[in-house]
């Protein structure tokens, strides 16, 4: 078992209690690592050492500091192979896409070097004698707390915009991906970057997450996780008024209509279901498919689904490995149950092979026939089983798809691009997907839509967030 210290003020530090706790491989249920059980204390020290550098690191030029995120992109891109194992051996993730994940992940840093520069403030026409405009600021000292699901791009996508525009940071990785975090701890301490600037600090949530939430000298909480954990935050720091960034849980509808190409549908959404065990925000939570393509579509899931090799991911064959956990596995394993129970027909569920009954592992699913008030049609499963309901030009397939406590996108198959771009127009969502999925570094990612979230990440937008805007008004007629 590998012992781990968390990355505070540029020191490799315990927590003060000297309390760990184990994270496991979730392919196997074995304890593969030791990290730093922090507490409020730890917390404290940490958002200290942010505080310090944060005249030193904002006080810097633009150049200066694009200049260290390139270095970190180059350090993440020497590391990505080393990444790649550990969030396979941590999350499950297969090594191949694991890898690709890395580079992404390096790729933000270089992304944020290059757009902070064109983060510019506003002039605003007042009177003569007067000059008046908009000077752009970093908000400050940000706590980040991230989710286990993407544990390697979110550290990324959290950090490289923050750091980019002057701030300073503390995040708190996921508990159970914890080792995955004071990796890139040990990359970023490898890149010559003034003491604090990053600090990683390990531990639960509960009291980890709270302490950062609640912390009177935190500016600004950029949180990724459920809303129902979003909402008890979103309450800790209501208590300081921090600003906030929430991306948030979803339940996110495909509406596959009559002239859909069914085949390139399923190439992205049977990607897209099983990829990360169905562990993405953005993937498909609810087919609504139409009466007409209905069979179709549902034999073209169960032939997709048969192509998946679930299993350990450091085998090279191996496209799907376990859900993170082992309450996740059960959790989402009573949803397939559950839904069976209401009135669900299982079309696809292959029984788990012996070797795989000690590890976090999930069969692939596909439950048909499910109808909009399922539990299964209502809530968030986050894993590797797809939900199919019916639904014909007698229902009214916009409120469908709009009934939901959650907003975060929309999938939409059509071959019908007007029809396609009404549907554009009704949902309420923050993003929408015709006819493929993608999300690259210029588009902003997040939706300030119902539970789903609070403001943008990523993209110009994204960085943004992670600004304040002084209004400065000079009179020089003196
Ligand atoms: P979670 O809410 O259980 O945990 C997220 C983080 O919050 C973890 O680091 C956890 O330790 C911490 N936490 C838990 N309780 C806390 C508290 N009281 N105070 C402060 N921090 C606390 O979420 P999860 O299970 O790790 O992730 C899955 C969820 O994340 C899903 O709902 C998914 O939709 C959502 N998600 C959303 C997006 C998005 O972009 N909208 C992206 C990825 C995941």
């Amino acid at each position: 078992m590998q012992d781990f210290k968390m990355w505070i003020g540029g020191q490799w530090v315990d927590a003060h209690s000297g309390k760990t706790f184990a994270t496991t491989n979730p392919s196997t249920g074995e304890e593969i690592g030791l990290v730093p059980w922090a507490d409020a204390a730890d917390v404290d020290k940490a958002v200290k050492a942010a505080r310090a550098a944060f005249p030193v690191w904002s006080k810097k030029t633009q150049a200066e500091r694009s200049k260290i995120l390139v270095k970190i992109a180059e350090a993440i891109r020497a590391n990505a192979a080393e990444l790649a194992k550990m969030e396979g051996l941590e999350h499950g993730t297969p090594y191949k896409d694991a890898f690709g994940v890395a580079m992404g992940a390096a790729d933000k840093f270089e992304y944020s070097a290059g757009i902070a520069p064109t983060l510019m403030g506003e002039h605003i026409p007042v009177k003569d004698g007067t000059l008046s405009y908009l000077q752009r600021e970093p908000a400050g000292v940000i706590a980040f707390i991230i989710p286990w699901n993407l544990p390697t791009i979110m550290t990324a996508v959290k950090l490289a915009p923050a750091i980019a525009v002057g701030n300073t940071c503390v995040l708190k990785p996921p508990s159970i991906n914890s080792m995955i975090g004071l990796k890139f701890a040990e990359i970023f301490s490898k890149v010559d970057m003034p003491a604090g600037v990053i600090n990683i600090i390990t531990g639960p949530g509960g009291s980890v997450g709270s302490a950062m939430a609640l912390h009177p000298d935190v500016d600004m909480i950029g949180f990724t996780g459920s809303s129902e954990t979003g909402k008890r935050i979103l309450a800790d720091a209501g208590k300081t008024c921090k600003k906030c960034v929430m991306e948030l849980g979803g339940n996110n509808p495909v509406i596959i209509m009559d002239d859909a190409d069914l085949d390139a549908s399923l190439k992205v959404l049977g990607w897209r279901q099983f990829n990360n065990s169905g562990q993405h925000c953005s993937g498909p939570g609810r087919y609504y498919v139409h009466e007409k393509v209905y069979d179709a579509f549902i034999n073209k899931f169960i032939a997709y689904a048969k192509t998946v090799v679930v299993g350990n991911p450091a085998d090279e064959k191996v496209t799907m490995g376990p859900v993170v956990s082992r309450e996740h596995q059960n959790k989402v394993e009573a949803y397939i149950k559950k839904g069976i129970e209401e009135g669900a027909r299982l079309v696809f569920g292959a029984d788990k092979p012996e070797a795989l009954k000690k590890g976090f592992f999930v069969m692939p699913a596909i439950l048909a026939d499910v109808t909009h008030n399922m539990t299964v049609a209502r809530e968030e499963i986050f894993g590797p089983v797809a939900v199919i309901l019916k639904y014909s030009d007698k229902d009214d397939i916009v409120a469908l798809a709009n009934d939901s406590p959650y907003g975060l996108c929309a999938h939409i198959w059509t071959r019908n691009i007007e029809r396609g771009m009404q549907l554009v127009n009704d949902l309420h969502v923050g993003s929408v997907f015709i006819n493929c999925q993608m999300l690259t570094n210029e588009q902003p990612w997040g939706t300030s839509v119902k539970e789903s979230g609070i403001g943008k990440e990523g993209s110009r937008h994204g960085m943004a967030e992670f600004t304040d805007l002084k209004l400065v008004c000079i009179n020089y007629n003196v």
